[in-house]
């Protein structure tokens, strides 16, 4: 039972719905591993680099902003003649402390056509104190570096209007126009340079416009333009490379968001992950009683059905009656059982009786011998046998023809059934128109009661035998033999001292009676003739 367990159903469905749960599971791990929650990642990445795109969108429309500042005040035909040395009032007029507050500049450097510087106005980061200068020295020290920077961007490119970033503490923007009549009549006079502090300031102006926290630093040069992202515990970092002029250093724009819309889609999406593997699990199971119940548990009753083939075995009626393949499948197998039942009942019949009487035949006799022999032997009860033979059955044939012999045959042997059963013993055809009894618990000297019995009834049967020698109707001889007398211990041994004796009743003259005893062999034989 155990070795075909492999084999079963049950196994077999279990190890594929297992088969099939494994692969699910799997799939949904592959799944969520390389496809979902990169795409979860992706698109907070997408999210961060959008939000940071942003605040560099601000950065250029405040760099944009200071660029057209600067192109005003340099096509202004003010500053045009104040370049020229002839507006000298326009210092006075135009810069003040208040003025540079108010549009967040640091400094203004006006630069006359040569390069040199004509006029410095701005806000010292240090002390936060105005100062205007017409050279870098003294309080606009501070400006050296930076007016050194707009000269040697001057001479990259004249021509141009422009807008840079410088790195420094704070960085800062600076745009640039050279400067013209505003109708672009005369000579190019100078350039006008604009700063603006990228400080705290302007910081809080930008996460106002952006929505965003934002920080700006500086850091040695880097090959990446590209967006950094990186992630600590439940924030996400990005971060943007910026170039400033000159280009030995860059400004990092970077700014933070917190992760837990994404931390939530992913708690979100492991949850479904967990249920639906829970639920697949409680699919298969319920598969599993499904096909317990319908079909693995009615397969075994029929199993058993067709083992037992009994309609009392407990679930049979209810599998016979069932609508279904099993249902049909049973009562096939029940149609066909009885249906052999009823053959190897005709069969068993066919094999042991004679067809032309009804009798049993000799293979049913000698079966039955070798049986009540064995009692008798183990019973120490005596058991006595018969051979019965028609005379002169071949005058018969050859007078009447073999037809009527046959009838005769049946009625001899209806007469003989009718003997037997009325005396309690069995009696079969074992030849041509011969039949043999076996009478157990029966001497020799009581069967010969039975014997001349059945010799009476076959004489009453009067059926006409005019050829024969005997009497004018059918007669029959009888030998008897009796178990455990010397010769007769086997049923062969047994049968055949009962021919030895039908072949005296034979050699007697016929229609008579004649029971072996040893000394029959040497031709002596005890006498009994049958009645008139
Ligand atoms: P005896 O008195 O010595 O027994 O003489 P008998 O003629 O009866 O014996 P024998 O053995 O010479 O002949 C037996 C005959 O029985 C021969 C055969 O034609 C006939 N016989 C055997 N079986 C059948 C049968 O089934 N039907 C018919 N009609 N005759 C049969
Ligand atoms: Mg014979
Ligand atoms: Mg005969």
């Amino acid at each position: 039972m155990v070795q075909h367990y492999s084999r079963s159903l049950r196994f077999r469905f279990l190890a594929a719905l297992g088969g099939v749960l494994l692969i699910a599971l799997m799939s949904l791990v592959v799944l969520s591993r390389w496809v979902i929650f990169p795409a979860l990642h992706k698109e907070e990445r997408a999210v961060v680099t959008q939000e940071l795109k942003k605040i560099e969108r601000a950065l250029q429309i405040s760099q944009q902003n200071l660029l057209a500042q600067a192109r005003d005040w340099a096509i202004w035909d003010d500053t045009y003649e104040f370049v020229q040395g002839n507006y000298p009032g326009y210092t006075d007029t135009n810069f003040s402390q208040q003025m540079f507050e108010e549009m967040g500049y640091q400094l203004m450097a006006f630069f006359n056509a040569e390069g040199g510087v004509h006029f410095l106005a701005g806000i010292n980061p240090a002390t936060g104190r105005y100062h205007t200068c017409y050279s870098t020295e003294r309080e606009c020290r501070w400006m050296a570096g930076l007016v050194r920077t707009m000269q040697a961007s001057i001479k990259e490119d004249p021509e141009q209007g422009k807008s840079e970033l410088y790195a420094g503490s704070p960085p800062l923007i600076v745009a640039s126009n050279p400067i013209f009549r505003t109708d672009e009549s005369g000579p190019l006079q100078g350039w006008l340079f604009q700063v603006r502090p990228m400080d705290n300031a302007w910081l809080a102006l930008i996460e106002d416009y952006t929505g965003l926290e934002t920080t700006l630093s500086v850091v040695n040069s880097s090959d990446s333009n590209d967006i950094a992202i990186t992630i600590s515990g439940n924030t996400i970092f990005a971060q943007r490379y910026l170039s400033t002029y000159p280009l030995n250093e860059q400004l990092a724009l970077e700014t933070q968001l917190n992760r837990t819309s994404y931390l939530a889609s992913l708690e979100t999406f492991r949850y479904v992950l967990l249920w639906t593997a829970c639920l697949m699990l409680l699919v298969i199971v319920l598969v599993l009683l499904l096909l317990e119940r319908i079909i693995l548990k009615p397969l075994k009753i029929l199993t058993r059905f067709t083992q037992q083939a009994s309609d009392d075995l407990e679930g049979a009626h209810s599998l016979l009656r069932r609508g279904d393949e099993i249902g049909i499948l049973a009562r096939a197998f029940q149609k066909q059982f009885k249906r052999q039942q009823q053959l190897n009942a005709e069969l068993i019949e066919l094999s042991t009786h004679d067809p032309l009487t009804g009798l049993p035949n000799r293979r049913l006799f000698d079966q039955r011998l070798q049986e009540v022999v064995n009692i008798a032997l183990a019973s120490g009860q005596p058991l006595t046998v018969m051979m019965i033979d028609i005379d002169h059955f071949k005058l018969f044939n050859d007078h009447y023809g073999h037809p009527e012999g046959d009838v005769c045959l049946q009625r001899v042997a209806q007469a003989m059934h009718n003997v037997a059963s009325a005396h309690g013993f069995f009696i079969a055809r074992t030849g041509g128109e011969e039949f043999s009894a076996m009478l157990p618990a029966t001497s020799a000297t009581q069967a010969v009661e039975k014997s001349q019995a059945l010799s009476h009834a076959i004489d009453q049967l009067q059926h006409p035998h005019q050829v024969s020698p005997v009497a004018s109707y059918v007669t029959v001889s009888i030998g008897i033999s009796q178990l455990d007398i010397e010769g007769a211990m086997t049923p062969s041994g047994l049968m055949t001292t009962a021919d030895q004796a039908l072949y005296a009743a034979k050699a007697a003259g016929r229609h008579c009676v004649k029971v072996y005893t040893p000394s029959l062999a040497n031709a002596v034989f005890s006498s009994h003739n049958t009645p008139p």
